[in-house]
């Protein structure tokens, strides 16, 4: 049976989940791989995805710092990657020196969360501008949702983030000033940081109501709130935190990697307990 020779790069690298996911992937599927987890610096990153896929490797997942710098190593990228410069799974044939790059973030991100709230035509509010953000609006926009809108904390970084989508459609409905916005909001996202470090608080008043859905990126590795769960619940009992995304988006990666797509019901115990 042939062995994929997989992985995951990042700096760190420790908390990373990615390497009990793919195992229980390939039980799933009866797949052979190695998956092992790489703390690579990003002075070596270059260095070490060349040698890792000339020597034999089929495929990386990369998390942070690596993600942009890993966008402008591959030698093919997905369309999804030239829009928003930046990937989380590469890909290359046995000792090939070509690498593919594709993200898988965004998709990752509506497998879950069309099962549990509906996109199209919905009013969808991302909190937050960084790298996340960006990942994930293309997918979202693909849903055809009524609108997107967009607040960050510092508010002088959400127009060079709609700026990036200017050559697609989706601009008409981005709108980057909720002040005005008047209409229900039906889904808000957190793809911020905020709250990493105490509770979670937004600093302007937000449209919101119990048919409010809330999403967070950000997952717990137990039963317990994130920080913006904790704040969503005077809102609303619709809630999901990110542990869904992680394993939808690693469903992708190894779906481009082996061909095949396993089953993403896993729960956090399958992985944490073991
Ligand atoms: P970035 O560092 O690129 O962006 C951080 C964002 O958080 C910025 O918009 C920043 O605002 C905002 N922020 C930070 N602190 C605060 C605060 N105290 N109050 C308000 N806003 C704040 O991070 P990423 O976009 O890469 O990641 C964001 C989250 O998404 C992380 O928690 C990450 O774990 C999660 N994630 C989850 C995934 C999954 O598979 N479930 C996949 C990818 C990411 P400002 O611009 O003002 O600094």
């Amino acid at each position: 049976m042939t062995e994929y020779r997989l992985g995951v790069i990042g700096d760190p690298i420790d908390h990373s989940l990615s390497p009990q996911i793919h195992n229980l992937f390939a039980e799933q599927t009866n797949l052979k791989i190695d998956y092992q987890p790489y703390r690579v610096l990003s002075e070596n990153l270059n260095s070490f995805v060349k040698d890792f896929f000339e020597s034999g490797g089929d495929g990386l997942n990369v998390t942070l710092p690596h993600k942009v710098q890993c966008s402008q190593i591959a030698t093919s990228t997905s369309p999804i990657v030239d829009i928003i410069g930046a990937a989380n799974t590469l890909k290359s044939a046995k000792r090939s020196k070509d690498i593919f790059a594709e993200s898988t973030d965004g998709n990752g991100l509506i497998q879950d969360l069309q099962e549990k709230s509906k996109i199209g035509s919905a009013n969808i509010l991302i909190l937050g501008a960084g790298g996340s953000a960006l990942s994930i609006i293309p997918s979202i926009a693909d849903c055809l949702p009524k609108n997107i809108l967009l607040d960050n904390r510092s508010q002088e970084k959400i127009q060079p983030l709609i700026e990036r989508f200017n050559n697609l459609t989706i601009n008409n409905s981005i709108i980057d000033n909720i002040d005005h916005f008047e209409d229900d909001i039906d889904i808000v996202i957190n793809a911020t940081s905020a709250g990493f470090s105490g509770a979670f608080n937004w600093y302007r008043d937000l449209n919101l109501s119990k048919k409010t859905f809330f999403y967070d990126l950000s997952y717990t590795k137990d039963n317990s709130k994130t920080p913006f769960l904790n704040w969503a619940i005077q809102y609303s009992d619709n809630y999901s935190d990110g542990f869904g995304m992680l394993i939808n988006q690693a469903a992708l990666s190894y779906e481009l990697w082996t061909g095949i797509m396993p089953g993403t019901t896993i729960n956090k115990s399958d992985l944490i307990n073991d």
